[in-house]
């Protein structure tokens, strides 16, 4: 183990993964596997209102599901244990100390109410929103006397807007920040909570965070935060600002695109392999499109990232890949993982009771883009089809109909020997002009309740032999 890199994936439990999230564990994982360092899982759980236990598990459960395991973490612990955010309290308390004691910080008395009005006033008059420094201004004795009489406030970090701040990011190279385009921040809330912006820069360091892999959007928070490091006079990891992924119209994605959500995923039957080989390489010309997380993992060239603000997701390519890996996978898993979809949608028990099972799937499988698609496959060997006499005559003409019908009778015999059968039906169909179209869809409709689809020879492989024959019969009455 390379014990120098380290990076972490820092979610907040918001109940969901959205694929952002998803891309940004991914990459942190494949750079640790990469370079044998450690990765690690801290949940930044600093807002109190949410069901933190459950949101948290929702995330164990999603890398899990996703195979991407972490060195260290919250269940797992580690060195540098707690890995949640709302037990790290102590941590941020005597860090901000040491801010407080530096004069680095002052304290902000300006209400919620007050700070909007001011953002309001600068925006019309066409000016950066941003804090105004109000509160920087106070006297000793003003602050005292609001202390007293219990006035909240918050603790603002007081900015050099002299400073130009150089960070190191893997994908642009260096980056400046001139620290006048920005505003004094809060580091605590009203309540004494801790801002993100301080948790989050303090466990970086604490955890001695080497190589942090986060999304674009953050990039003015790495601003805010190198202020920090260098507040503190310690050593800023790497970046890398992650592009963002947008939608095919180029907008970042949200909750209307589908699949935003892994949980969409998940349900719509994508598997991981594909979900984790599709994000890694979007954006990316690579010659091997399809690859596991090993390969991804030898294969990744973080030499050469890209620098691009963004990415565009495609649901289409998303769906060539899950068809490639479900096309890769063993029988045994593809049989797993079709399970919960065909218990669903069938009774369990007629599931149960459906013979070669794995035969059946095996023949289907190259028409599989989605694990849901078996249902529509294999629906005629679970349930009855449901005839109509009028679909049929709409695309078979009565007198043709009375044509097939003549001509099945003669093949009846052979009809569960589908070689047999269907040798012979060609033979006969040779002598009927104009017939054999019909006679196939007939044939189909009987066994499947659908005129389009598979053929006879494949329909009649995934029909038990008395299935087979009643079906055939009914076409006869
Ligand atoms: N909790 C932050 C988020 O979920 C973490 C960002 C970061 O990786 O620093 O966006």
């Amino acid at each position: 183990m390379n014990a120098d890199i380290r990076v972490r994936f820092a979610p907040s439990p918001t109940g969901f993964m959205h694929l952002g999230n998803v891309r940004a564990a991914l990459f942190n994982y494949l750079f640790a596997e990469h370079h044998q360092g450690t990765f690690v899982l801290r949940i930044e759980d600093t807002d109190a209102s949410r069901n933190l236990d459950v949101a948290s598990q929702k995330i164990f459960d999603d890398l899990k599901w996703l195979g991407l395991s972490y060195d260290e973490g919250p269940v797992v612990g580690g060195k540098y244990a707690p890995y949640n955010q709302s037990d790290r309290s102590r941590h941020y308390e005597k860090h901000l100390n040491e801010l407080i004691a530096n004069q680095k910080v002052y304290r902000c008395f300006c209400t919620t109410e007050d700070l909007g009005k001011k953002r309001e006033r600068q925006i019309a008059l066409k000016k950066p929103p941003r804090y105004d420094r109000t509160c920087l201004h106070l006297s000793e004795e003003k602050v005292k006397d609001k202390v007293v009489h219990g006035i909240p406030f918050v603790w603002r970090f007081a900015l050099n807007s002299d400073q130009l701040i150089t960070i190191r990011d893997l994908a642009k190279g260096d980056v400046n920040f001139e620290m006048h385009n920005f505003a004094d921040f809060p580091l605590t809330r009203s309540d004494g909570s801790f801002t993100f912006m301080f948790a989050n820069f303090v466990d970086d360091w604490e955890m001695k965070i080497t190589h942090v892999l986060r999304g674009e959007d953050h990039l003015s928070n790495t601003a805010l935060q190198a202020a920090l490091y260098d507040a503190f006079a310690v050593q800023l990891p790497t970046f890398w600002h992650l592009p963002m992924i947008c939608n095919v119209e180029g907008k970042k994605l949200s909750k209307r695109d589908f699949g935003f959500s892994l949980d969409d995923l998940i349900q719509d039957g994508f598997l991981p392999e594909a979900v984790v080989n599709y994000l890694a390489t979007i954006g990316v010309s690579s010659e091997q499109e399809v690859q596991s997380l090993e390969e991804l993992v030898k294969s990744y060239d973080f030499s050469h990232v890209s620098g691009a603000a963004a990415v565009r997701y495609s649901v289409e390519k998303l769906i060539w890949f899950n068809h490639q890996w479900i096309q890769k996978i063993s029988i045994d898993r593809l049989v797993s993982l079709c399970m919960p979809f065909l218990e669903k949608e069938f009774d369990k028990k007629v599931v149960s009771l459906v013979k070669d099972l794995d035969q059946k799937i095996l023949l289907v499988r190259s028409e599989m883009k989605q694990l849901g698609d078996i249902l529509s496959l294999l629906r005629f060997c679970f349930v009855e089809p449901v005839y109509s006499r009028t679909a049929l005559l709409e695309v078979v003409p009565e007198e043709k109909f009375s044509l097939v019908q003549s001509l099945l009778q003669v093949g009846l015999n052979d009809a569960t020997n589908p070689d047999v059968f269907v040798e012979k039906m060609k033979q006969e169909l040779k002598m009927q002009k104009g017939l054999a179209s019909f006679f196939w869809k007939s044939l189909r409709y009987a066994l499947t309740g659908a005129f389009s689809g598979m053929n006879f020879k494949d329909c009649s492989q995934l029909l038990a032999k008395d299935q087979l024959e009643s079906r055939i019969q009914k076409l006869l009455k």
